[in-house]
């Protein structure tokens, strides 16, 4: 009984025994706790006269009284009726301002919250995660470069400004950098156009050659910039000659990067080249308890197995939508966020609508796409016509589904699961430069997500 509604009817019966009846009916019951923003209660009044009265009256029996009943409120904020979507409006996009601006943080230097302590490692990381802690122990000595890769909001900067906060804090005599490759290519192209071309070019190459440990993170936006690449192989060669760390990620593995240059391509492959996955079921329950331990979130314990369940994208998901159902509690009143924000928050989230998908009925839904039979489909035929769906359906199976991978061989007459890896991975592979064959799976998926709704 502590949300804000018990403790506005507290505020309501004090002010009954402070102010005449009729004002106490006109101005004070008739308003509208609306929110808890920062040190602030916010009310809504039901009209602007109302407002100018209360404000004019008794604001300071009402603020007195509500000091009492709320911890840390200090001041009011009381709406007229127009104003109320504004206000929610603002205190929105004024925390995307705050969100944005981390962003715009991170890319510029090391982000302290990013450590390999608070990395949870699981099947889908544990390689990766071994090789960035090797390579924090001890830079430019084991795998250089390192090369990680992998989906978006998968842990790859986590990971990058990780080994960067480790080696400052436990080799302090070496000089870090970690920067996007954006950033390297805006550095480099100040330099082109500067005036003073000598110094500016100092500057450069005092920024990126005078390092121990170089980081750059998403490295896939350099692919089709050729003078900058240019440049990049220039600082790369000169700090692998001296035993400096690279470490570098990028969505895509290097040779699935078109237009990397072929001799950027060849150094990349010198080191290690190590992807990171998405997390299976345990890792997500397992993030998002860190997550409500280190940031003090009061939740229900089955909101965190209801997310972990449902949201399978990426990590950046999961925290987003843990997130949102904190801030549905408070913006509700609630202390403790329950099932009920969860499901709310997730109403958006597109991966919610595959909860009751199975791997049936995929296999129904792309044999109707390419007209062929579910015995044909599961069967043993090896004509192209067959194979091609039966592996793009396999493939869409395992994007879809988290569902073992046995389990998927099972259903197609009891194929090996080694079957269903070499499928999804030709697929995955023949989809980056196949543009209709992935506009195809897209539609697939885009129908089986329809169906379902
Ligand atoms: P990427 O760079 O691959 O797109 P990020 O490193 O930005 O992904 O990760 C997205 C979010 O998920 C970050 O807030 C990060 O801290 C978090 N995250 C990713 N992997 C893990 C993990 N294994 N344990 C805890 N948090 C993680
Ligand atoms: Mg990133």
């Amino acid at each position: 009984m502590d949300s804000i509604l018990s403790r506005w009817n507290e505020v309501l019966k004090d002010m009954e025994n402070l102010v005449t009846a009729v004002s106490y009916d006109l101005y004070v019951e008739t308003l509208e706790p609306i929110k808890i923003d920062k040190n602030k209660l916010v009310l809504l009044a039901s009209t602007l006269t109302n407002k100018n009265q209360l404000l004019k009256l008794h604001k300071d029996k009402l603020l007195n009284s509500v000091k009492q009943h709320f911890d840390n409120v200090e001041d009011l904020i009381i709406l007229e009726p127009g104003e109320k979507d504004k206000f929610l409006e603002d205190i929105r996009q004024a925390e995307e301002m705050i969100e944005a601006k981390q962003v715009l943080n991170d890319k510029n230097k090391l982000n302290e919250k990013y450590t390999f302590d608070n990395f949870v490692v699981g099947k889908s990381n544990q390689f990766v995660y071994a090789a960035c802690r090797s390579v924090a122990e001890n830079p430019g000595k084991k795998y250089n470069p390192l090369f990680i890769y992998g989906g978006v909001g998968l842990g790859k900067t986590h990971l990058l400004h990780a080994i960067g906060n480790y080696v400052r804090k436990n080799k302090r005599d070496l000089r870090i950098l970690y920067v996007t490759s954006e950033q390297f290519t805006n550095d480099y192209i100040q330099a082109l156009k500067a005036d003073k071309k000598e110094n500016a070019n100092k500057a450069f190459r005092d920024k990126y050659r005078d390092v121990d440990v170089l980081m750059i993170d998403d490295i896939q936006f350099i692919a089709n910039k050729t003078s900058t690449q240019e440049e990049f192989f220039h600082t790369f060669n000169d700090l692998y000659q001296l035993d400096k760390q690279i470490v570098i990620s990028s969505d895509k593995h290097p040779r699935n990067m078109e237009l990397l240059e072929e001799r950027l391509r060849s150094r990349f492959s010198g080191g290690l080249i190590q992807d990171i996955q998405k997390p299976d079921y345990e890792t997500r329950l397992a993030i998002l308890q860190k997550k409500v331990e280190s940031e003090r979130y009061n939740v229900d314990s089955d909101v965190l197995s209801f997310l972990a369940d449902r949201i399978n994208t990426n990590i950046r998901d999961l925290e987003g939508s843990l997130n949102k159902v904190v801030s549905l509690s408070i913006l509700i009143g609630k202390n403790r966020a329950t099932l009920s924000e969860a499901e709310e928050a997730l109403k958006d989230f597109e991966s919610t609508k595959t909860q009751n998908l199975t791997i049936e009925k995929i296999i129904e839904m792309v044999c109707k796409n390419y007209h062929i039979s579910k015995d044909d489909m599961i069967g043993k035929k090896k004509k192209k016509e067959i194979v091609d769906p039966r592996q793009i359906c396999m493939y869409i199976i395992t994007e879809l589904l988290d569902v073992p991978l046995k389990a998927i061989g099972e259903a197609f007459g009891g194929r090996d699961h080694t079957t269903v890896i070499f499928a999804r991975d030709k697929i995955s592979e023949r989809i980056r430069t196949d543009k209709v064959l992935k506009t195809d799976i897209d539609d697939i998926i885009a129908m089986i997500r329809q169906d379902l709704n």
